[in-house]
């Protein structure tokens, strides 16, 4: 049987020579041999024992919304959980688990329709719980750590584990799983009992923020580098007269100088070299060094 085939009998949906264009929001990436979208998470945990036996290369995706992936064509598997691992309930009146692969704005819709409180800021993030967790995403004074109370994980021995969130070394855009690789198979919430309307009226306001701050009509990967220990990285962009600059397809945001984004037909090279533009100018003029937030894939 083929390994697309048990990958299949799993209850996966596999695609073949799947151009990772379609599946990042900087719209950049070659193909990879397969995109492998489990069902659930059994599917998920099959798939993985299949591929580790057949020595066949993966790597992890969310939602895409924070990677550059590589021109190259990537001849391993993709796994996605956007769309796949898509529980989400309410356990308790202030708990909500929510697997990987739920989209952060539908967690954040049901915390409203519970009227849970502590979520509002991550509603405009446009990335998977899993991929949230694995970096401590967070927004306007809010962090995806303020609200966690345990992750369960997949180890790279096969192990499910549950951990909780004292446990886990969340800081800026760091968490133990950027350092040990394990999977992020879903995450327990710990909300507060809110006002309804007060949610809402948040949520509202952060996304009106986001619409007016942000190039959200242009493919990006959201910022490109980190808050750098001195300033933002948007302003030292910006005072380095970096706003509009291109190479190739790849430019700096005129609306956000902390986005880098596609006009239409970058290539992963383009943007990397676009990166190392900006990092040099700012070393040499600020004397700060910016660190890509984004992950380059694979
Ligand atoms: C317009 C725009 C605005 C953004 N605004 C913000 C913002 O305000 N704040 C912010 O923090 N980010 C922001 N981002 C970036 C991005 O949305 C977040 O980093 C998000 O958390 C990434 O989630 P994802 O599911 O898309 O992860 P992906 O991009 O798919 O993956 C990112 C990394 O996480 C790993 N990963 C993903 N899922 C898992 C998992 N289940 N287990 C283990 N590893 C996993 C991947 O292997 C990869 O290394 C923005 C992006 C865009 C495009």
């Amino acid at each position: 049987m083929s390994l697309q085939t048990e990958l299949q009998n799993f209850g996966c949906t596999v695609l073949c020579d799947e151009p990772m264009s379609r599946h990042t929001s900087f719209r950049i990436g070659g193909k990879a041999k397969y995109v492998i979208i489990p069902g659930n998470e059994a599917a998920l945990l099959s798939a993985i024992r299949l591929l580790k036996e057949n020595s066949f290369p993966y790597l992890i995706l969310g939602n895409g919304s924070n990677v550059l992936f590589a021109d190259e064509d990537y001849e391993g598997a993709v796994i996605q959980l956007a769309d796949g691992l898509t529980e989400l309930r309410l356990e308790d009146e202030n708990t909500i688990y929510c697997a990987a692969g739920v989209i952060l704005a539908k967690l954040c819709t049901f915390a409203l329709d519970n009227s849970l409180t502590g979520l509002e800021f991550a509603h405009g993030i446009p990335g998977s719980v899993g991929g949230a967790v694995f970096m401590n995403a967070g927004a306007y004074g809010g962090e995806i750590k303020d609200c966690i109370h345990s992750v369960r994980h997949l180890t790279p021995d096969g192990e499910v584990l549950e951990t909780p969130a004292s446990e886990l070394h969340f800081t800026y855009r760091h968490t133990s799983f950027t350092e040990n690789g394990h999977l992020v198979l879903g995450a327990r919430f710990r909300l507060k009992k809110g006002d309804k309307t007060a949610i809402r009226e948040r949520m509202n306001e952060l996304i009106q923020k986001r619409k007016t701050s942000q190039p959200l009509e242009y493919p990006s990967a959201g910022s490109t580098f980190k808050r750098p220990a001195v300033g933002y990285a948007a302003a030292h962009i910006d005072e380095c007269g970096l706003k509009g600059c291109t190479v190739g397809g790849a430019g700096v945001s005129t609306k956000h100088a902390g986005f880098v984004i596609n006009h239409g037909n970058a290539t992963a090279a383009d943007v990397k070299a676009l990166m190392k533009q900006i990092q040099e100018t700012v070393l040499q003029q600020h004397d700060v060094l910016l660190e890509p937030e984004v992950v380059m894939l694979p």
